[in-house]
């Protein structure tokens, strides 16, 4: 059984670090906000009294935070991961974040002699409950196999994508995707409701067309209906992936007008107070009611 430390335990660090727990694993954890190590702990976990105590104890560090920005202060603050990193350990970052900011940190973390591997996942917080994600990997294939067991306590599936940014870079295009999606959705829906048409009916026919997917399944009767917006993914959370995603079309060359108009739905949202409801609330971009 490996030694692990894993460090953010929000939404999803907090049932994936379970999981890893579950299967046996000599568990250590830390969080910016002390009182989310208690339940862990509670488990089996040990609680570390800092970042760099975590990654001293572990062979292998994981990292679920919001973005780069919370990435590289974790990482490179006086007392962050590149502090306590040896050759022997690997860390594996799991948070959603941009191909260039996952690069920049491999090749920090390489300079201490330890492995990296970018691991973000697909599946929100039933799959990460479940361990049912999908973990996209990205690095060294060599490290990437060695350390599939451990991927595998948190998700049923590992795709290796190729070198570091690879996998980053997938991820943001599947939320891409899911942002410009629901965006389209609220409109069409909200059109179609003010026509005269049900919102039952109208989620019937769309389940049953070409569009019907997963994403309006989950999120598509709440949206329509109660809008609770229960929080799986912070809207706050898909507006920063929906702006890496701006920015990735930037780097590439690649106009980006339908995902650059969607972000700013999310900005908006964001801006009427839903940052921390579930992304389903890009809806309230568009309608009070
Ligand atoms: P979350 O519940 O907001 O958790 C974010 C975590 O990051 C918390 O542990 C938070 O600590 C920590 N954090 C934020 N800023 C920090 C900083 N400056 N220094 C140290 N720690 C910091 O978010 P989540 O839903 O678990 O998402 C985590 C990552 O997974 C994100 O990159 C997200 O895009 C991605 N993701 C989310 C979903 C989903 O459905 N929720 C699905 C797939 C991928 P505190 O507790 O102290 O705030």
């Amino acid at each position: 059984m490996a030694k692990i430390g894993f460090i953010g335990l929000g939404i999803m660090g907090a049932p994936m670090c379970g999981n890893v727990l579950a299967k046996g694993h000599d568990v250590t954890v830390y969080n910016r906000s002390r009182e989310k190590m208690a339940p862990l702990v509670a488990a089996g976990a040990k609680g570390a009294s800092s970042v760099a105590r975590l990654v001293e104890h572990a062979d292998i560090v994981i990292t679920m935070l919001s973005d780069p920005a919370a990435v590289w202060e974790v990482v490179a603050e006086t007392a962050g991961v590149l502090s306590a990193l040896t050759a022997g350990k690997t860390y594996i970052d799991m948070s959603t974040v941009s191909p260039e900011s996952s690069r920049e940190i491999a090749a920090m973390v390489r300079k201490t002699g330890a492995d990296f591997l970018e691991a973000p996942v697909l599946g929100s917080k039933k799959a990460a409950t479940e361990g049912t994600l999908v973990i996209l990997a990205g690095g060294d294939p060599e490290v990437a196999r060695k350390r599939e067991p451990i991927l595998l306590t948190m998700g049923s599936r590992v795709v290796y994508m190729g070198e570091v940014g690879l996998a980053a870079h997938m991820k943001l295009i599947i939320n891409q995707m899911f942002g410009t999606l629901l965006c389209v959705f609220s409109e069409a829906a909200l059109t179609g409701m003010a026509a005269g048409i049900p919102a039952e009916k109208i989620l019937e026919v769309v389940q049953n067309s070409i569009v019907g997917c997963p994403a309006i399944q989950i999120k598509g009767k709440d949206m329509l209906g109660e809008k609770t917006f229960a929080v799986h993914f912070p809207l706050k959370l898909a507006h920063k992936d929906m702006r890496l995603a701006v920015l990735a079309g930037d780097a590439a060359g690649v106009p980006t007008p339908v995902t650059a108009a969607a972000h700013q739905l999310f900005a908006i949202a964001r801006e009427r107070g839903f940052g921390e409801s579930d992304v389903s609330a890009v809806l309230r971009a568009l309608t009070d009611k």
